[in-house]
């Protein structure tokens, strides 16, 4: 539950031009409690989205500008900021150093995590995921900033505040996580434990220019332009969810979320302060997740339900598939797949169905934006 302030904040920013974002960002910060919290000598961390080595115009990762902004907001209260991130890959200087240097880290001069420590942790308060191995970095610092991008995801539907903090997770340990908890539901559920456990002091979103279609790394950035914080990620989700389009109901976290009791069902229950309604997105290009479960009451439950449902999940249920005309070969979606699942075959990658586990992790590292989320034609027609 919140501590206090509204569940949600919306402050328009029309573009990453310095002197406006920051001015933004103030704003946001002080709508939502501000940093009175810190203290002179407090290490924050801040937790930004750092999917892949791409620079800034790609939309897929936390500008710079705006990291820069708070990073100045921090230090000017007498705090210490450190700026990191563990995309899929190495954690590593060398794999890390070329994503600072595409993302605009290194020129915008942030102070940036060189810890590449990872530790085990007992997670007792977990709902699933009571084991976990996590980035050293940030339990190092006083305070967590949660800094997410607005996205859309092929796994999660959608990728704001709760999602982000899977980068809190080393890249090389992320194929296990998508192998140990390969149903959204389960992996929702760990990403909500992964939150519950950092709890960081505040979660902001960077919807200045956000992506839709096919995220979180190869879709189209679309214009936004505003900001968005809370301290609560699901309920600032809750919100993020309105503004593309999508159904709460149908992005996992959420769904996890309030199955917990971490957030309302409806948008109408939160406290919302600003212009949100300004930049609802109507024609959102979003990666819909039908899920059977949804479906399970139209049998009326029980174990003729849950037949259907399961018959249903393997009917309308979205699935990689390649456009092999964008496909240059490089093999990553073959390297990255934690099943096992694709062998290349004249260059070109070939998906086992049977051992897919729908993680969308060859998705999310295709460089070309080759590899696609695809919906049965059942499942649109469901949809519709
Ligand atoms: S990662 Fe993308 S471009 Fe590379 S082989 Fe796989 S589908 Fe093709
Ligand atoms: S083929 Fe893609 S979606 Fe399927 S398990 Fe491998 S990486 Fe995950």
């Amino acid at each position: 539950m919140k501590d206090h302030g509204p569940d949600a904040v919306c402050v328009p920013c029309p573009d990453y031009e310095p002197a406006r974002a920051r001015e933004a960002l103030e704003r946001l910060l002080e709508a939502c409690g501000g940093l009175d919290w810190l203290k002179p000598g407090m290490k924050v961390g801040i937790k930004a989205n750092l999917v892949a080595a791409l620079k800034p115009e790609n939309a897929a990762t936390t500008h710079p500008v705006l990291l820069r902004a708070l990073v100045e907001l921090i230090e000017e209260r007498g705090g210490e900021a450190v700026v990191g991130d563990s995309p899929g890959g190495l954690f590593n200087a060398a794999f890390l150093g070329r994503v600072y240097q595409a993302a605009g880290l290194n020129a915008a001069g942030l102070p940036l995590n060189r810890d590449y420590r990872t530790r085990e942790l007992e997670l007792p308060e977990a709902k699933l995921c009571k084991r976990a191995t996590v980035t050293a970095w940030l339990l190092d610092c006083d305070a967590v900033i949660n800094f997410a991008k607005l996205k859309s995801h092929g796994m999660m539907g959608l990728s704001a505040a709760a999602k982000n903090l899977f980068g809190t997770i080393p890249g090389t340990m992320k194929p296990e996580y998508h192998f140990r908890y390969p149903n959204p539901a389960d992996f929702a559920d760990m990403l909500v434990d992964l939150d519950e456990f950092w709890k960081p002091r505040l979660h902001i979103v960077d919807a200045v220019l956000t992506m839709e279609g096919n995220g979180p790394t190869a879709g189209t950035p679309r214009p936004m332009g505003c900001l968005l914080a809370g301290q609560n990620p699901h309920r600032l989700d809750l919100l993020c969810a309105k503004l593309t389009g999508m159904e709460p109901a149908t992005v996992p976290t959420l769904r996890a979320a309030m199955d917990r009791g971490l957030c309302p069902e409806r948008l109408e229950a939160l406290e919302l302060e600003g212009p949100w309604q300004d930049f609802v997105a109507r024609d959102f290009q979003i990666i819909t997740q039908r899920n059977g479960l949804q479906f399970q009451s139209l049998m009326g439950g029980g174990r003729r339900g849950a037949l259907f449902s399961s018959f249903l999940n393997r009917c309308i249920a979205a699935r990689p598939g390649v456009e092999k005309a964008a496909c240059v070969g490089c093999r990553k979606c073959e390297q990255i797949c934690p099943a096992k699942a694709i062998r290349m075959k004249h260059q070109k990658p070939v998906i086992r169905r049977r051992a897919c586990i729908r993680c969308f992790c060859c998705q999310e590292f295709c460089p070309k934006g080759a590899m696609q989320v695809k919906r049965p034609p059942l499942a649109r027609i469901l949809e519709r």
